[in-house]
């Protein structure tokens, strides 16, 4: 039988296992041009909160009843397809169903030769290039500056304060639990690193480890952190808006400080972006960051939770922190 998991309600607030549904399928049969793929390996990301909604945005919303799609890692069990054989590994947007046909186009034929199958899907692939290209183009951080990260620990905010080393910058990193803290120093090498959780005055505590102000914030959170970082933030600052994780389950319209006088005051620049506005530009961020990964000067980390049936869970529990680097589910 063919698995696949369908949004069945819309969700109000945190989403919840039952605004999803397992369905059974025959395992469908292929045509001229097409290939049938298996799922290996499957991206829970924090945007897909929003194509749940139905509210306007830069993606279509997900269809009530059909399968929900994420960035995924197939294997091709059958080809009709010149371009693929039968034993390749592609990498794209897939549904969450355990088996579907595609005609090939919009896939990236993926190996294994150099690092996991799975890396294509964080530090080589949406994730990383989304760190790569925010902080390079709006960022543009300069050597000596400090830059601040929120969401620190997670697949985005690990690798831009990877890249801010790399860059001869002092990083800060904010994450949500003493384990991240303490990984983000050993492992990914950020100068200092800020629990969000046990910290009370986060505006003080960012100007303590921040001593000569933050010149770049990588913003992947959003609300009251983010309101903390930006009191601290230094004249011709530069905010890259990248995600605000901390709103995405609301329900009505949060309400914060309100921004335009420290942006005056100081002439900082706020941008917010979308990964896919450098689509013409992936080519040379996958360069930089599989060359930085050869180098050793690049790592990364994964939590992967087993299981095809587990996808809505893994999914649900990015907003409860539980993953370390890019959150992946191997089917
Ligand atoms: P992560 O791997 O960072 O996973 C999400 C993390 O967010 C959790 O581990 C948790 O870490 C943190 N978090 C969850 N709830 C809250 C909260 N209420 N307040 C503060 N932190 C919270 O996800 P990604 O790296 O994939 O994405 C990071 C951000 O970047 C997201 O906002 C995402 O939407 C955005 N994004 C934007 C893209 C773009 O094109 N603009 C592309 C890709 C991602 P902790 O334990 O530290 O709280």
């Amino acid at each position: 039988m063919n698995k696949a998991i369908i949004l069945k309600n819309r969700p109000i607030g945190k989403p919840q296992l039952s605004d999803f549904k397992f369905s059974n399928e025959e395992i469908p049969k292929i045509t001229e041009n097409e290939i049938l793929l298996k799922i290996k390996f499957v991206s829970v990301d924090p945007y897909l909160r929003g194509r749940m909604s139905d509210a306007k945005s830069y993606v279509e919303p997900f269809k009530l009843g059909e399968p929900v799609a994420s960035g995924c890692i197939a294997e091709v069990m059958e080809s009709k397809n010149e371009s693929f054989k039968k034993g390749d590994f592609v990498s794209g947007l897939l549904k969450w169903k355990e088996f579907q046909v595609s005609d090939g186009k919009q896939l990236l034929k993926i190996d294994d030769s150099e690092l996991p199958l799975s890396a294509h899907l964080g530090v080589l692939g949406m994730t990383g290039l989304t760190a790569y290209f925010g902080l390079m183009e709006i960022g543009k951080p300069k050597e000596g500056e400090t830059i601040v990260v929120s969401g620190a620990a997670g697949a985005v905010g690990s690798v831009v304060g990877q890249i801010g080393k790399i860059l001869g910058c002092r990083v800060v990193g904010i994450a949500g639990t003493d384990e991240k803290v303490a990984l983000l120093k050993s492992k990914f090498g950020f100068d200092e690193a800020i629990n969000y959780n046990t910290t009370k005055k986060m505006t003080q505590e960012i100007a303590a480890l921040c001593p000569d102000g933050v010149d770049v914030y990588f913003d992947n959170v959003g609300g009251t952190i983010s309101d903390s970082v930006h009191e601290n933030i230094n004249r011709f600052g530069r905010i890259v808006v990248c995600g605000a994780i901390s709103t995405y389950n609301d329900t009505s319209l949060p309400i914060g400080p309100r921004v335009q006088g420290f942006l005056i005051k100081q002439s900082v620049l706020m941008q917010g972006f979308i990964v896919g506005n450098y689509a013409e530009m992936f080519p040379e961020g996958i360069e930089y960051l599989s060359t930085w990964l050869k180098e050793g000067k690049l790592t990364f980390t994964e939590t992967v939770v087993e299981g095809f049936d587990a996808i809505p869970k893994a999914f649900i529990e990015l907003f409860e922190g539980k993953n370390k680097g890019k959150m992946i589910v191997k089917v």
